[in-house]
């Protein structure tokens, strides 16, 4: 049986497209056959609202499971958010983490000994990260085994990498030898302009190998789809949003295929 794959989706810039990534990525993975587990590790919830469920109804979230030793993960986890799809949802009060987890044993693998728990009833795990570089981060990056990092088409879309860089880095060193960056994904390209093949260009040169095929175009009915809290393909199978993160979902499937072996 193939491993589970844990990715976290990271950049610690704000607005470059994780939770729209998330999100559809996880969509389009779980109707290609994929059982997939979504986590919701931003305490702004946007992965959570996007799938139309709403943080303030969710009873338990992620924040009681990575605090409280005696919530479990079957409390937490939605197992019927749609055909192949689970959600570990989050709330606000997640926000309180970063702080009360500096307080607790073994404080940057809480979530790495909950996915302990569920990881084999999954292909993919895709934790969706807050911009930031906090112990909610390094919990993500010490539970996976990849990062997936998006990076906006714009000028400075390089600007702070290296901060995320060492992150990974120094949790591989001390926390979690298994980690590395599985993948970039380049997302609100727009193909009128020059200024978006150049930075295309440029982050070729600095990600040969990581930098996916598949650019996620501008497109506006992606960012539509979480206000009806829909994923692109159900919001619109056809639009040229869904078609990319379908392709990028090839990809990634691909991807975690050639490297198996490695991860073992
Ligand atoms: P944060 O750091 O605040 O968590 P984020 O990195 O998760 O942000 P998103 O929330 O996914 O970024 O995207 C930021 C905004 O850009 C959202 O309003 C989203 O709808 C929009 N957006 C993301 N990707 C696209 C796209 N490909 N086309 C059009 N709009 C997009
Ligand atoms: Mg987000």
């Amino acid at each position: 049986m193939p491993e589970t794959r844990v990715f976290a989706i990271a950049n610690q810039k704000g607005g470059v497209g994780k939770t729209t990534t998330t999100i559809n990525l996880a969509a389009c993975l779980a109707s290609a056959g994929r059982k997939t587990l979504v986590i919701d590790l931003d305490p702004q919830s946007n992965t959570t609202t996007g799938f139309g469920v709403d943080p303030h109804r969710v009873g338990l979230s992620i924040y009681e499971l990575l605090v409280n030793d005696a919530v479990k993960v079957g409390d937490v986890l939605k197992t019927d958010l749609r055909p192949n799809l689970s959600l570990l949802p989050a709330k606000v009060d997640l926000y309180a983490a970063d702080i009360e987890l500096v307080y607790l044993d073994q404080r940057e693998f809480r979530l790495k000994r909950i996915l302990e728990s569920v990881r084999g009833q999954f292909d993919f795990v895709l934790i969706d990260c807050p911009p930031s570089l906090g112990l909610l981060t390094v919990n993500a990056l010490t539970a996976a085994n990849g990062v997936i990092l998006p990076l906006q088409c714009e000028y400075f879309a390089l600007e702070g990498m290296q901060q995320l860089l060492n992150t990974i880095r120094l949790v591989r060193d001390r926390l979690n030898p298994n980690v590395s960056l599985f993948g970039v994904v380049l997302t609100m390209y727009d193909p009128r302009t020059r200024l978006a093949a150049e930075v295309v260009d440029e982050i070729t040169q600095h990600f040969p190998r990581e930098k996916f095929e598949t650019l996620i175009p501008r497109n506006v009915r992606l960012s539509e789809a979480p206000s009806f809290g829909l994923t692109i393909l159900e919001h619109d199978q056809r639009s040229p949003g869904a078609l990319a993160y379908s392709k990028l979902a090839e990809e990634v499937i691909a991807r975690a295929a050639a490297t198996e072996d490695t991860h073992a």
